[in-house]
């Protein structure tokens, strides 16, 4: 296999283990002649142990990593930048292959950690109130740049799990109050079952006792609704699912999520039932993701609507303020607006938390992501020339010109 580096040098691009499943690395091992065992080895020496050099796997003979040495490697995304919220989230912007920038974020909270992880660079949908959107696409991510995400905040923490000492008395982990991974959800950018294998095999790893080992409840896919690829995934995954529902109607809701005027809300819940349904363990319930945006969505009408919407279906409603960005003309509501909106739902019977914002004050909260997207969409330009013709515009009024 032979690529162009940015300098126009020819160079050999080299297999990325990193988000090989067992499975996809049992074929890769098999096909350079080695023995289908070597794959349990390597994924320990890199999940478990955090090596990324070959030459450090001393159970593998001398041959064999030097073999891997030569047309392998284990490459994460490449850190940009670190941030550190106030509040102890924090925000990662890692740059891929591409050259083009994702964003990742680390939200502790009590008793547990959630990384929120990026599918794609930029987003080929638009949702009206999220950043992510506003940047227009670039491309889906690897699988290697996916659970990349999940290694690299991992490292970060110094979680893995060959690292972990153990009081030899009672069996406890020593230091088990530092941060760690023990969440992950699909939600940063991207829509993820339009990356549909990438995001498969990298949730599949995150699953693995050989890699991560997380449990499914705690591997949630955060959908807008791409319904043919939701009724696919009941068949290759059982994770935790999140619908980005916003609006209880549909004309309000294809306002907010344009993929609803394809694939509309009744379809879509149909087909987020039918996933439920299928899963082994009947106790699991769909997560409703809700951003309230003043007087767009956060009415007590609308709430009064969602009831009615979602009388029939198991499931937690999670609220979430609006968080501004500079593309953005909606407004967070005020307190008041969410905790009446949030009674209505209370006194139907859901469960239904706000989401306190978590990292607004390095850019990572919810709907905030926007990493750096070499945009092929030109989305991003549009947005942004609409905007200086409406200032123009605006000034042009002060002005009295018009
Ligand atoms: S909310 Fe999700 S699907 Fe919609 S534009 Fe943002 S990243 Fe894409």
């Amino acid at each position: 296999m032979m690529t162009k580096s940015v300098n126009n040098s020819t160079e050999i691009a080299r297999h990325n283990l990193l988000g090989m499943t067992q499975s996809r690395l049992t074929d890769f091992l098999l096909s350079i002649g080695e023995k289908s065992f070597r794959a349990k080895q390597i994924m320990k020496w890199i999940h478990h142990c955090g090596v990324d050099d070959f030459a450090l796997m001393t159970d593998l003979s001398k041959a064999l990593r030097e073999k891997l040495m030569a047309m392998a490697e284990i490459r994460p995304p490449e850190i940009v930048s670190q941030q550190d919220s106030n509040d102890g989230t924090r925000k990662w912007v890692l740059r891929v292959t591409s050259g083009s920038c994702v964003e990742a974020v680390y939200i502790p909270e009590k008793g547990r950690g959630t990384l929120c992880v990026s599918s794609q660079v930029g987003c080929s949908l638009d949702c009206s109130f999220c950043s992510t959107g506003k940047q227009g696409f670039q491309r889906d991510l690897t699988a290697s740049e996916i659970i990349g995400q999940v290694w690299l905040a991992v490292k970060s923490f110094d979680g893995f799990k060959a690292h972990q000492k153990v009081d030899k008395k009672n069996g406890q982990i020593i230091n088990a109050d530092k941060p760690k991974v023990t969440n992950v959800v699909m939600m940063g950018m991207g829509e993820p079952l339009l990356n549909f294998d990438n995001v498969v095999d990298g949730m599949n790893l995150m699953m693995d006792d050989l890699a991560y080992g997380l449990s499914k409840r705690r591997v949630t896919l955060s959908t807008s609704g791409v319904v043919p690829m939701l009724d696919k995934l009941g068949a290759v995954s059982d994770c935790s699912l999140a619908i980005s529902l916003h609006a209880p109607n549909d004309e309000l809701r294809s306002q907010l999520v344009p993929i609803n005027k394809k694939y509309p809300i009744a379809m879509l819940l149909e087909s987020s039932l039918r996933y439920i349904n299928g899963l082994s363990d009947n106790k699991r319930v769909i997560t409703i993701e809700y951003t309230l945006i003043d007087k767009v969505n956060d009415t007590l009408p609308l709430a009064h609507e969602l009831v009615a919407l979602l009388r029939d279906v198991p499931c937690k409603i999670n609220l979430i303020p609006f968080n501004p960005f500079p593309l953005s003309d909606y407004q967070r509501p005020s307190n008041n607006r969410v905790k009446a909106f949030q009674r209505v739902l209370n006194e139907a019977g859901f469960i239904a938390p706000v989401r306190t914002t978590r990292g607004d004050d390095i850019d990572a909260a919810c709907g905030q992501l926007v990493g750096q997207v070499a945009d092929r969409t030109k989305r991003k330009q549009r947005y942004l020339s609409n905007q200086n013709s409406n200032e123009e515009q605006s000034v042009r009024i002060v002005n009295g010109l018009q």
